[in-house]
């Protein structure tokens, strides 16, 4: 099997430690995985630590970004994670989500739900995250799974409990990862079962910025949109990857759902210069 270039661990909204993400990566078969947790490169040191003989880690990270009041995620790899804007800017994201959830686990708790901040707290040992405010309503008996949380009634883009939380100019964001010597691929664009996803312009502006790739092979993306989206990077010259956005037990999907060829990897590693590939 080739690379999963998405996957996330407890150092965000995953159930899986960072080192054992690494090491079901090398059990699933895997040639490489890509660390990308929530606006945070704190799993990295883990995962290179426990890297299995053979595993090649990409180090990257799922940035929360927005166009024109439109969220979306952008995946940077292989930047220096020491480069002073964007770890800034990745921390002020982080800020605003602990602010946010505990908004939200607060509300939830003023109206008697039984979810605690502290609990919320608990459960998340990282950037903390919606799956985790979903986990405690799954906890409290108020939703029967965590899919259920994300409607109107309860944290659903927009729904009775949620919260806004900052975002990244997307075209900034493209900007802070390359010059952080990092490439970026565009997260699920056409995910649009979550919420409004952007126009084709906003793909071109991105693509102007510096952006590499488009994630077209995901859970999220229908067999037109796949092939929509090819058709656009293939338009723009940009790299088409694949990858299971693997959460652990906070998704259904396993780890390997979707990959990405390994001539697409070396191709992304050849153009960044802030880290480097790390074989086990
Ligand atoms: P946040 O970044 O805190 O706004 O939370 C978004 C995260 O929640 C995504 O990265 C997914 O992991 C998860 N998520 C979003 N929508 C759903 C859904 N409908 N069902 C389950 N998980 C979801
Ligand atoms: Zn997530
Ligand atoms: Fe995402
Ligand atoms: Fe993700």
């Amino acid at each position: 099997m080739p690379a999963d270039l998405h996957v996330h661990s407890t150092a965000s909204d995953g159930t899986t430690r960072p080192a054992d993400v690494v090491r079901e990566a090398a059990a699933v078969g895997l040639d490489v995985v890509a660390l990308t947790d929530h606006d945070t490169t704190a799993g990295h040191d883990e995962a290179l630590r426990a890297l299995p003989p053979g595993l090649g880690l990409l180090r990257g990270a799922e940035i929360s970004c927005a166009a024109g009041g439109v969220s979306l995620h952008l995946l940077g790899y292989l930047f220096d994670p020491t480069e002073s804007e964007l770890a800034a800017a990745l921390e002020t994201l982080r800020t605003s989500r602990t602010g946010r959830a505990e908004r939200m686990a607060r509300r939830l708790e003023a109206d008697g739900t039984g979810v605690t901040w502290e609990r919320v707290r608990q459960l998340a040992c990282g950037t903390v995250g919606r799956p985790h405010l979903a986990r405690a309503l799954v906890e409290q008996g108020l939703v029967g799974a965590m899919d259920e949380a994300f409607t109107p009634a309860w944290i659903g883009t927009g729904g009775r409990y949620w919260e806004p939380k900052a975002e990244l100019d997307v075209v900034r964001g493209v900007e802070l990862v390359v010059r952080a010597g990092g490439v970026a691929v565009f997260a699920h664009p056409a995910a649009d079962a979550r919420g409004e996803v952007v126009a084709d312009d906003v793909v071109v502006a991105m693509a102007e910025a510096g952006l590499a790739g488009l994630e077209v092979d995901h859970v999220d993306h229908d067999e037109p949109a796949r092939r929509r989206l090819r058709g656009l990077a293939a338009e723009l010259g940009l790299l088409v990857t694949g990858s299971s956005d693997y959460h652990g037990g906070n998704k259904d999907v396993p780890l390997g759902a979707h990959t990405t060829p390994l001539d697409v990897v070396e191709a992304l590693v050849d153009r960044a210069t802030g880290a480097e590939l790390v074989r086990g």
